[in-house]
């Protein structure tokens, strides 16, 4: 009975995971653990990737929100004015990147992508026309 299946002692940490058990019935024939992750969620996560990530002594190794991390969290942009609008609160219709929903000085409201806000792209709903770049708006994108 070779000692090939991975084992973790209960309550190893890699990164942000906590192992708590392994999963019954094996996956695809892989031993997979059950986690639990610094941000409260929990997840399920093949063994041999989590030997993986003890091995590299992996610090990034999450449920998946670690990647998330990265995009700057603009909550504290509320009621802040970028330009004419003031940012009322968070679109959260839109899924796949942060929108913020501005009303305008002009009484419009919109909803307006962060990054574009951060970046001082977009200063009005659209009532204030930069003369010298007319870049935005013409190009198609999907979504
Ligand atoms: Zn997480
Ligand atoms: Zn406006």
């Amino acid at each position: 009975m070779g000692r090939s299946r991975t084992y973790f002692e209960p309550n190893t940490r890699i990164g942000k995971l906590t192992i708590l058990r392994e999963v019954f019935p094996p996956l695809q024939g892989e031993t997979n653990f059950f986690c639990k992750c610094d941000c409260g969620k929990y997840c399920e996560v093949l063994g041999r990737n989590l030997k993986q990530s003890l091995r590299n002594n992996s610090k990034t190794r999450s449920c998946g929100c670690f990647k998330h991390q990265n995009v700057p969290i603009l909550d504290d942009l509320i009621g802040h004015r970028i330009g004419r609008l003031k940012i009322i609160r968070r679109d959260f219709s839109k899924i796949h990147s942060t929108y913020w929903i501005c009303l305008c000085e002009c009484g419009n409201k919109k909803s307006i992508a962060a990054r574009h806000l951060k970046s001082l792209k977009t200063l009005s709903c659209g009532c204030i026309r930069e003369e010298s770049c007319r870049e935005t708006g013409l190009k198609r994108r999907k979504g």
